[in-house]
């Protein structure tokens, strides 16, 4: 049996969807589906008023809890923000950072995020940078430019020592919630083998292939072998298709097919 050489992710996004029921009726759905959970940190990230009822659903599972977005202070008059140390208090022990919804119309700035990457680490959360081109960019060829500066900047000053607490999710803006117009398994093992290159320059080899790199995009069920079967991708980051108990329980288990495969090569 191998040893696995990074830790493999499935990140469910809910954005600003669900109530209470139907975040527990997910939730429930979740659990029952993955009572099995090898190989994989399943991590469910629902908006921050639903925190504490799926932080007691999950309580004697091996889910984690992750939050969609805080604000780089530990307190004080930011009205309506949240910061890392409510989320580490409400048992959170993910937070998803510098997604393109936010850096996109909510106007969030790399030198932002990177405040935002410091801050969590610091506190001793475990941060999922999002990073990707948009179409325009893509189409100009720009793909490199732009993840070498989101990366550079997204990561600057962050000490070596906290980079053990931060995977990366790389997601072509114009396949987020795009099922007709996304990326193929082969392009996002490109763009992440890239990511990785990047990574190895600004944080050494050696943390580079110790980082957990994921890939988001309109990943379903009917296509996620596809993309968890590429080298180097360590993870998903899934949007749409966590809304739904039975599609993110397909996906969860083929990324513990894939890793699997990994472990145990036949
Ligand atoms: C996302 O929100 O990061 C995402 C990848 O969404 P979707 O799976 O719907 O494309």
């Amino acid at each position: 049996m191998n040893t696995p050489t990074r830790q493999k992710f499935v990140v469910g996004n809910w954005k600003m969807h669900s109530t209470t029921l139907e975040a527990e009726q997910l939730v429930n759905g979740v659990i029952h589906g993955l009572s099995v959970n090898n190989y994989v940190t399943v991590i469910l990230c629902p908006p921050f008023p639903y925190l504490a009822l799926v932080r007691d659903l999950l309580k004697g599972t091996q889910i984690a809890l992750g939050a969609q977005n805080m604000y780089p202070e530990a307190e004080g008059a930011f009205t309506g923000e949240v910061s890392p140390t409510m989320l580490l208090d409400l048992g959170r022990e993910y937070v998803i950072l510098g997604h393109s919804e936010r850096r996109h119309k909510l106007g969030e700035s790399d030198s932002f995020i990177n405040q935002k990457v410091e801050c969590a680490l610091a506190a001793g959360l475990n941060a999922i940078l999002c990073v990707g081109e948009t179409l325009e960019q893509r189409k100009a060829n720009q793909t490199e430019a732009i993840l070498d500066r989101q990366l550079t900047q997204g990561l600057a000053n962050v000490p070596p020592e906290f980079l053990s607490q931060l995977s990366i999710a790389y997601e072509p803006v114009w396949a987020i919630g795009n099922a007709l117009h996304h990326e193929s398994p082969q392009q996002a093992h490109d763009a992440l083998s890239l990511t990785r290159k990047k990574l190895s320059r600004i944080c050494g080899e050696i943390r580079a292939q110790q980082m957990t790199l994921q890939y988001g995009g309109s990943v379903k069920p009917h296509n996620a072998a596809a993309f968890l079967g590429q080298p180097g991708l360590d993870g998903v980051l899934i949007g749409g298709a966590s809304l739904k108990a039975d599609q993110f329980v397909a996906i969860a288990k083929a990324a513990m097919g894939a890793m699997k495969a990994e472990v145990q090569p036949s």
